[in-house]
């Protein structure tokens, strides 16, 4: 299993490398075969060493230039990151980046040898369409995208699920899973509101590789409770 926590913009600088070393005392109870990675607020960045992997929630596709408020992979060189989420909800809704901006993104990063945990989801409207809708809109979030990439790793997040408490039921986990995997067969994340009391039925699903976790992720011990369950 995979289990990734996205900080969001929560954490600084401090309070991320506190709740690193506060993890890392811990993950030697994890099964040697899970995977961990933390990505950080792009401020708290570096050079952290242990049983996991940091990566980058977000960065500009240039190695670096005139590009005001944005950081590119020499920033990331600095601190040996080479994992990135691309396509994230709260980056195609909030931010505005279209799929066409998602799909650069994911080319660069791709050319560069990131490892890309790749985002996709519907938003209620769809879901409640019925499951044919719901993979029409998750097909149309691979425009552009290369899914053959070896280091390709996708985040299925649906948006009403995202930092609401309402996970998705393993039902609806089950068949979108089932659905998608047939489209691609790469390792396959769940997330949205996946926390202590949900983390057994949801991991125990077959093809669930692992989670993204938003609000679960931001205290060492509720993402313990995860990793650890
Ligand atoms: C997320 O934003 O990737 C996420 C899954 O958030 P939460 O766990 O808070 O729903």
């Amino acid at each position: 299993m995979i289990y990734a926590a996205n900080f969001k913009t929560n954490h600084t600088r401090k309070s991320t490398k506190n709740y690193i070393e506060e993890l890392q005392t811990q993950l030697h109870q994890k099964k040697s075969e899970d995977k961990v990675y933390i990505f950080p607020p792009l401020t708290a960045l570096d050079s952290f060493e242990g049983d996991f992997t940091v990566g980058a929630q977000n960065a500009y596709p240039v190695e670096k230039g005139a590009f005001t408020g944005e950081v590119g992979v020499e920033q990331l060189s600095e601190f040996g990151i080479k994992t990135i989420l691309i396509g994230h909800s709260e980056r195609r809704d909030t931010i505005g980046e279209s799929q066409g901006e998602v799909a650069k993104k994911f080319a660069f990063f791709k050319e560069q040898g990131f490892e890309i945990i790749y985002c996709i989801g519907e938003s209620l409207e769809v879901r409640e369409q019925g499951i044919e809708a719901v993979m029409e809109h998750l097909v149309s979030q691979f425009e552009g995208i290369d899914t053959t990439y070896e280091n390709f790793v996708i985040a299925y997040e649906p948006i009403w699920a995202i930092g609401t408490g309402r996970s998705a039921t393993v039902e609806e986990i089950v068949e979108t899973h089932n659905a998608l995997k047939k489209v691609v067969d790469k390792p396959l994340l769940y997330g949205g509101s996946v926390k202590g009391a949900n983390i057994a039925e949801i991991a125990a699903i077959d093809n669930v590789d692992g989670v993204l976790v938003g609000g679960a992720s931001l205290k060492t011990e509720t993402f313990l409770e995860l990793v650890l369950h």
